[in-house]
């Protein structure tokens, strides 16, 4: 398990990369830059999540069953979108460079596409639990704060820290499909990571945080088990051995398709399986 002490530091970034690739946590460490695949999802993913960042300001605009409520908020998002997409290169320059005009106009109206839906959840959360509740979900106290842990040795930055009950939790954004129930496992293990650097941080204990689908404007709560820090002290010490020097064993995914350490990556495991002949 991990220590004190232990001279291998990581941050949670490498524990959700090694939820897609351990492999990818390998090449990273030992220097090699992970490019990301530049397509019309990737720069949707950007966009939606910096429109996530206008919900409180549009959220905190509404009263509970206003009239019309839907579709202001629907407007105000499609302006929104605008600014957002006005400004998105200058945010993210280094992700967006060489992305071409017909991409960025692609990403733009598939994310004006989910505009309508984002609005009625708003509406309809603002509507079931009041606006001071889903904006104490959402609205932050603290936005990308650099958060560090001593004990563990794990560094992290979430995208909100909000003030819910009177607790300070994290709060992640998510640009991807949602579950029927609750959170989707990794997301569960991204909010309880990030509990344990909040509470070395306030040094109060942290039960809960949030998941914010964002391209369709809703809010899960999601619950810190005991479970779930063992999980994570697991994965951080695998993590701390692939930095340490274990390959790990390919994972074979769609990931593989658009990674730019694949041809490195498949002749690192033909010498594997080459050696595992002869030893
Ligand atoms: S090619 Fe596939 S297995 Fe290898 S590093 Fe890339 S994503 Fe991981």
């Amino acid at each position: 398990m991990l220590r004190q002490n232990d001279e291998i530091k990581m941050n949670v970034s490498e524990l959700l990369m090694y939820f897609r690739c351990p492999r990818q946590v390998y090449y990273l460490y030992r220097g090699h830059e992970l490019m990301p695949d530049v397509s019309s999802q990737y720069i949707e993913s950007l966009l939606i999540k910096e429109l996530a960042f206008a919900y409180p300001d549009i959220v905190s605009a509404y009263s509970s069953n206003a009239e019309g409520m839907v579709e202001s908020v629907v407007e105000s998002l499609e302006t929104e979108l605008c600014r957002v997409c006005d400004n998105i290169e200058l945010i993210h320059p280094g992700e967006l460079e060489g992305a071409s005009p017909e991409l960025m106009e692609d990403a733009r109206s598939a994310v004006s596409e989910c505009i309508k839906q984002i609005g009625t959840n708003l509406a309809s959360a603002i509507n079931e639990h009041g606006k001071e509740e889903l904006l104490s979900c959402i609205d932050p106290v603290k936005t990308d704060p650099i958060l560090y842990s001593e004990r563990i040795g794990l560094s992290g930055m979430p995208a909100k820290l909000v003030c819910h009950d009177g607790n300070v939790v994290p709060s992640v954004i998510k640009t991807g499909k949602y579950p029927e129930n609750g959170v989707w496992n990794n997301d569960r293990l991204h909010v309880g990571a990030l509990a344990m650097l909040v509470e070395e941080e306030y040094r109060k204990t942290v039960e809960y945080g949030f998941v914010e689908y964002a391209r369709y404007g809703i809010v899960r709560k999601v619950i810190v088990r005991a479970n779930d820090r063992r999980q994570i002290l697991k994965i951080g010490n695998r993590v701390k051995k692939i930095k340490d020097g274990t390959m790990p064993d390919k994972k074979e995914s769609s990931l593989c398709e658009h990674c730019n350490f694949s041809e490195m990556c498949s002749a690192c495991s033909a010498k594997v399986s080459l050696a595992s002949r002869f030893f």
